[in-house]
């Protein structure tokens, strides 16, 4: 069972430093945070210095507590003209402080420009944030120090604050030093306010040279750490230039996310123009699940990062109006109730509501109570395209009228060409962000895709009381938007008719009648607009995103997802289902971080969980042998 996030209670001792009632400890020393932070951590890791002539430099923290340190090195480094051109900070914490008691804490010190860093701060759920800030990524992993395992990253340089090793012993324990060495990258340091000699003792089992170099305040003494270590990452340095199949959501992102990082982009779409106004919209809320499945901590990452990422993109068409997932039948209803119960979600993220008090939201009867999800909504899809495009700038050539028909390798550079074999452009990456059109351009033993049809049906404002909130019961249905509302939605399996028709209108007509009974009643099927779409699924509803596998080169003995062969080059960013809009952000995301080689913004295990060589592996367990041959 998950556990759920238990947030800091912010309590001063006598003199007024930060402490915590929990484990009887200070935040910081109490000669000053700042300070300390600027002689053991910065210092201790030789920064600013370290990081200049970098392209990217990356701290991991154990302990964020109230971001003191965190402050301190973004505003060393927005001070240093000579700094690296990224920074990430990572950092892991299992109680993390509300964002209103960093705003108290924080009035103490203006100097240290929290303001834009409140702004962004992470709802408390568990799990990783990433929040952009300038050229400074900050990943808040909000979870407990033994999952610390779940990042994927190379520090170079690492701050060890946890409290004092007698009072929080988890946080020193052996194995955590030992993973620490595993994350750092080759000449990485280390640096700590303790001496206490079992960290000392278990720096040195983990392979760290350690020294003892004069303490901050009260503390004569600290300890410095360096990586005694091992054969050097081979340099990934390449032309940093891609070509993006598909200019849906999946692309759009893609090349966003791949041009902020100073990417050259070409965008081949078939299509003779960029999105064109529509009249469709599609909604974006949580997922949520008692157990807290693989499922529910995805839909929490991607839906949290779209909304931090699409508070900054100019010119989208939405509103977060809010999402009523109503329940289906009573069993549903009491799983609903035991998931808050068991989860202990933040009310702005997810709560349930009974009937009535759903029916006042919606301002329309409902047919039962349910899930709330007050920061979820709905958003036109095209207006999202648009403002990715434009933000990806003038790094992004963006080709339409370009039918890709086939891609190939030749000298370390893929080029993609039309049907009449004319080279359209060619570059060392390409990302196929083109639906299931993805495995007509690189054909798969083992990735399977089905593309479902979907319609959606226009309810004219003056036929019908739409809601003021979006809802969901098996179907949806939306607020009047330009005014008309829009129901939905067929899901009908390998149905490739383009055309809406009327019996699709009357499955989305039963639809919204068991949210809003009675609804829809005298509208005739037959006389109703829609529209029709299709959704690329993988057997397990999961999107693809990474590179893809090489399958030929796969051995199924070595059954390892991170041993999985790849095709040089080639990476996939498909199989969003009907989840494009609450994915595509962090799906892109993931894919540069995998790209640049930056530490990676989502838990192992759910990176694991889009590696589209997933399925390469799974075929190879059903039929060991097949797959030797
Ligand atoms: N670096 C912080 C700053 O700049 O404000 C101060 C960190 S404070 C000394 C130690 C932090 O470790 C606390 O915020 C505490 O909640 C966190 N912590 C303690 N036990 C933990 C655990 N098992 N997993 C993750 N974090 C933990």
């Amino acid at each position: 069972m998950p556990a759920p996030l238990i947030r800091a209670r912010l309590a001063l001792t006598a003199d007024g430093t930060p402490f915590s009632e929990e484990f009887g400890d200070v935040y910081h020393s109490a000669a000053g945070g700042p300070a300390q932070a600027a002689h053991v951590f910065l210092g201790g890791n030789g920064l600013p210095e370290r990081w200049r002539g970098r392209r990217s430099f990356t701290i991991l923290e154990t302990g964020f507590g109230l971001g003191l340190n965190f402050l301190v090195t973004w505003k060393a480094w927005r001070d240093d003209p000579l700094r690296c051109e990224r920074l990430h900070f990572v950092s892991i914490e299992k109680h993390p402080f509300s964002e209103a008691d960093l705003a108290l804490f924080y009035k103490d010190f203006p100097e240290a420009g929290a303001k834009p860093f409140l702004a962004q701060y992470p709802m408390l759920v568990p799990g990783m944030h990433r929040i952009e800030l300038d050229g400074v990524v900050l990943t808040l992993f909000f979870a407990d120090i033994g999952e610390l395992g779940e990042l994927d990253l190379a520090a170079d340089a690492i701050y060890l604050d946890g409290f004092a090793p007698a009072k929080n012993p988890e946080m020193w324990a052996a194995p955590v030093l030992k993973r620490l060495g595993r994350l750092a990258a080759p000449g990485a340091t280390a640096a700590t306010w303790s001496v206490a000699a079992p960290v000392r003792a278990g720096l040195e089992a983990a392979g760290w040279k350690v020294e003892k170099r004069k303490g901050f305040g009260s503390k004569r003494e600290m300890l410095c750490a360096s990586l005694i270590r091992k054969k050097e990452i081979q340099s990934t340095s390449r032309q940093r230039s891609a070509i993006v199949i598909g200019a849906g959501i999946a692309g759009a992102s893609v090349c966003e996310r791949l041009c902020a990082r100073g990417w050259e982009v070409t965008l081949l779409e078939r299509a003779g123009a960029p999105a064109a106004p529509g009249r469709h919209a599609g909604v974006f809320h949580p997922v949520v699940t008692r157990d807290d499945s693989l499922f529910a901590r995805l839909t929490r990452a991607g839906f949290l990062h779209a909304l931090r990422h699409w508070g900054g993109l100019e010119g989208l068409a939405w509103e977060r109006c809010g999402v009523l997932q109503l329940a289906r039948d009573e069993r549903e209803d009491a799983a609903q109730r035991a998931a808050m119960a068991a989860l202990g979600l933040p009310g702005e993220y997810a709560r349930t509501l009974e009937r009535e008090a759903a029916s006042a939201r919606a301002g329309v009867p409902l047919a039962a109570g349910g899930f709330w999800f007050p920061s979820g909504g709905w958003l036109r899809p095209f207006s999202l395209i648009r403002a990715l495009l434009a933000r990806a700038g003038n790094r992004l050539d963006a080709r339409f009228g370009c039918d890709v028909a086939r891609i190939a390798h030749e000298n370390g550079a893929w080029s993609a060409f039309d049907r009449a074999g004319k080279a359209l452009a060619r570059a060392p990456v390409c990302v196929l962000a083109n639906a299931a059109g993805a495995l007509e351009l690189a054909p798969s033993r083992s990735i399977r895709m089905r593309r479902v049809r979907g319609q959606i049906t226009f309810l004219p404002a003056a036929a019908f009381a739409a809601p003021r909130v979006v809802l969901l019961r098996g179907g949806f249905v939306l607020p009047a938007l330009e005014g008309e509302s829009i129901a939905g939605a067929s899901y009908d399996f390998d149905d490739p008719d383009p055309e809406p028709r009327p019996c699709s209108h009357a499955g989305n007509l039963e639809r919204l009648a068991r949210i809003i009974p009675g609804a829809g009643a005298g509208l005739n099927p037959a006389a109703l607009e829609g529209m029709v779409g299709f959704r690329a699924v993988a057997p397990d509803r999961l999107p693809l995103i990474g590179a893809m596998p090489d399958e030929a080169g796969f051995e199924a003995r070595q059954q390892r997802l991170d041993s999985m062969p790849a095709i040089a080059g080639l990476y996939g960013a498909f199989g969003y289902g009907s989840r494009g809009l609450l994915w595509a952000g962090l799906g892109a995301e993931l894919l540069a971080s995998l790209l640049e080689g930056e530490p990676l913004p989502l838990e192992r295990r759910l990176v694991a969980a889009l590696a589209p060589g997933r399925f390469v592996l799974r075929e190879s367990r059903k039929k060991p042998t097949a797959a030797r041959a």
